[in-house]
């Protein structure tokens, strides 16, 4: 059976034990697809602006946007202002603790929802992302595994008391040591370990819950996105104006990423001038 000293560990994390579900619930939506360092701040910012659902629920989605500068992928920030709203309206303003509740909400899918249920409310339930997935196929069995062989050996592996300290001591162990190019020679479960043991492939890639390589961001539409998003954020701008604010080599693709933000509800366009969705 795998053992974790969650202490020996442990990433210096400002949500982990602050004992606010809604902060512990808007950094988990801010690491979906974000880097823990790039986190940080924005956390911190947009706590300041919003520190509950209510407050969140009532800004206008434009401010919102402002407040999501830095981070990327703003579908994630209009998600995250419908769950605020979703909250007050169903659960008086206070984040649920109940799994099935949590993964009602906007933008909340089954790692979110269990992410938060064990770290915001001590539920006994795995939390299964990349990093997790890549010790379990490594550490644990040396083999490539299905969905449902990840989520059973996860669940399997719960401690009886310590569940939040359990998951975060797997999710910080797959980030700094366990990692795609994994760091073992530093490693305290290196004696342990079923792949470092016996040798042969790496089983980590294509096992369950293992996130592949992220398409190139340089020169994609999502750094045109990004580049839109920024201008507008400054006010509002005509086509001609957003097409001189962005890279020349993205250009050619800026009408349909105006389209593509116009259909995620993140941008309106009204007599010829672009501007961030009010709501
Ligand atoms: S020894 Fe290497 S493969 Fe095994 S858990 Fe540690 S980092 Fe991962």
């Amino acid at each position: 059976m795998l053992r974790l000293r969650a202490t020996s560990l442990a990433r210096d994390l400002p949500w982990i034990d602050c004992g606010d579900p809604w902060a512990v619930l808007v950094s988990e939506v801010m690491l979906q697809q974000t880097q823990v360092d790039r986190v940080v701040g924005p956390w911190r910012n947009f706590l300041d602006h919003y520190p509950t659902p209510r407050a969140l629920a009532a800004a206008p989605l434009d401010e919102v946007l402002r407040a999501w500068a830095g981070l990327g992928y703003h579908r994630r920030a209009r998600n995250l202002w419908r769950c605020a709203q979703e909250i007050t309206e169903r659960h008086d303003g206070d984040v649920p603790s109940d799994l099935d509740e949590l993964r009602a909400l906007s933008g909340v899918g089954p790692y979110t929802a269990a992410a938060v249920a064990s770290f915001a409310f001590e539920k006994r339930v795995a939390v299964l992302d990349t990093n997790v997935g890549r010790v379990l196929a490594r550490c644990v069995t040396n083999r490539r595994l299905t969905g449902p062989e990840a989520t059973q050996l996860a669940h399997a592996l719960l401690p009886r008391r310590d569940v939040a300290r359990f998951n975060q001591a797997m999710l910080d162990l797959g980030a700094t040591f366990c990692r795609a190019r994994p760091r073992c020679a530093t490693c305290p479960l290196a004696r342990v370990c079923a792949w470092r043991r016996a040798g042969g492939e790496d089983p980590a890639p294509f096992s369950a819950g293992v996130s592949r390589a992220q398409p190139r961001f340089v020169g994609s539409r999502r750094q045109l996105r990004g580049q839109v998003l920024a201008a507008l954020r400054e006010g509002p701008a005509t086509e001609a104006t957003l097409r001189v604010a962005v890279d020349e080599g993205l250009r050619p693709d800026l009408s349909s990423v105006l389209d593509d933000l116009a259909r995620d509800g993140l941008a309106r366009v009204a007599r010829g001038r672009w501007r961030l969705a009010e709501g």
